[in-house]
């Protein structure tokens, strides 16, 4: 599935106070009705400044996704409208609205390790949350949302998709390919759209759904805990710590501006939480590691691996799931109070006999770092 969602298709400059019909995106299907449309690729981008509204059909053939911004949008920030939305998945067109409203809402065009202007500086996109911390809303999950909904699919309440809501995951790809679909999403394409080939390929995701109640039947992300120690793990998987330290967790409750650090020694345990993205159409085996980093990328060769790692654990194809695991400090070095970014590693093989791609490996870092004792 060639779904590019790399913001290109957004003119940026053209912040109209009328509304204009922006971005026509069109699809290419063999025929809207045939049992033969088995693929659908962007295959054109065209833009214009006709009028545009939501409400507004602008044809069928070729099938299309239009794309507008609007000056006003009641309840959402971004909505999408089917017509002539025929069963067996075949997209005739598909308005999507985004609301340019600057009284209300700024979307953050770029990626979080972009600089996004004064206050809107780059942030790790593994702690990126659905506002950056300067307020402005980062455009590319909501369009993801939007686009998903524009190939047909629903809101998920029961997998890790980016038809939640909340803070969807950023993975350690290049911009472009920051933000993708989750697996349950890959997952229902394919089934739309079967011609696609094997894919061997995972991500460490440090977001997970479950945080909160959710709306409109789709389930709510949140940011996984950081990495701490504690006697045992936190109850919930979205505190701040992922240990039940009680000093911690009580000084972060008590003051935001506390660090999202712990202090740890050779041979402490480092609770850790995180989610296994398997986009791969295999089941595979995969294997968690932990390196210490004294930045944030991983370097096999100066990083420091914990003395503990997964056995290897089975995750079926399309499938995400998140983990917990205690790993053992390695002795770090350093003056005490150097200060370590935890990066998990995960190395995944497929599970089924004649698998057309060879082992496949991630990492990205977790939440929050550590400093040495
Ligand atoms: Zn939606």
């Amino acid at each position: 599935m060639g779904i590019g969602v790399n913001g290109r298709n957004i003119r940026q400059g053209a912040r109209p106070r009328v509304a204009v019909h922006c971005g026509r995106v069109q699809t290419t299907q063999i025929h809207p009705f045939s049992s033969r449309s088995t693929w659908a690729r962007i295959t054109a981008t065209e833009q214009s400044t006709d009028p545009f509204d939501k409400d507004t059909s602008f044809g069928s053939s070729p099938p299309a996704i239009h794309v507008g911004f609007v000056s006003s949008l009641p309840n959402a920030a971004a909505v999408t409208k089917p017509f002539v939305f025929t069963e067996g998945c075949n997209i005739a067109s598909m308005n999507i609205a985004v609301k340019l409203d600057p009284s209300t809402l700024n979307w953050r065009y770029n990626t979080p390790v972009d600089d996004g202007g004064p206050n809107h500086g780059p942030e790790n996109y593994w702690e990126a949350q659905q506002y950056d911390a300067g307020g402005f809303r980062y455009f590319r999950i909501a369009y993801q949302h939007e686009l998903l909904h524009a190939f047909g699919l629903d809101h998920d309440a029961d997998d890790l998709s980016f038809l939640n809501y909340g803070n969807r995951p950023w993975v350690n790809r290049p911009a472009a390919d920051m933000i993708r679909p989750l697996p349950a999403d890959v997952q229902l394409l394919r089934s739309r759209y079967p011609a696609s080939g094997s894919r061997g390929e995972v991500a460490v995701v440090t977001t997970w759904f479950g945080d909160g109640e959710g709306s409109n039947g789709a389930a709510n992300q949140g940011t996984l805990c950081a990495p701490s120690t504690g006697a045992d793990f936190a109850e919930s998987m979205f505190t701040t710590y992922c240990g039940s330290n009680a000093i911690l967790q009580t000084l972060r409750q008590a003051g935001a501006s506390l660090p999202v650090r712990t202090n740890v020694c050779a041979g402490d345990l480092l609770r850790t939480r995180f989610a296994v993205a398997n986009y791969s159409t295999d089941d595979i085996e995969y294997q968690a590691f932990l390196y210490f980093s004294r930045d944030t990328e991983l370097d096999e060769t100066e990083d420091v691996l914990s003395p503990s790692w997964t056995d290897a654990i089975d995750l079926g194809d399309a499938n995400s799931a998140v983990r917990r695991f205690t790993f053992e400090v390695p002795e770090l070095g350093g003056a005490a109070g150097t200060e370590y970014h935890p990066i998990l590693k995960l190395i995944a093989v497929s599970d089924e006999a004649g698998a057309q791609w060879a082992a496949t490996s991630d990492w990205s870092p977790l939440p929050g770092s550590v400093t040495t004792c």
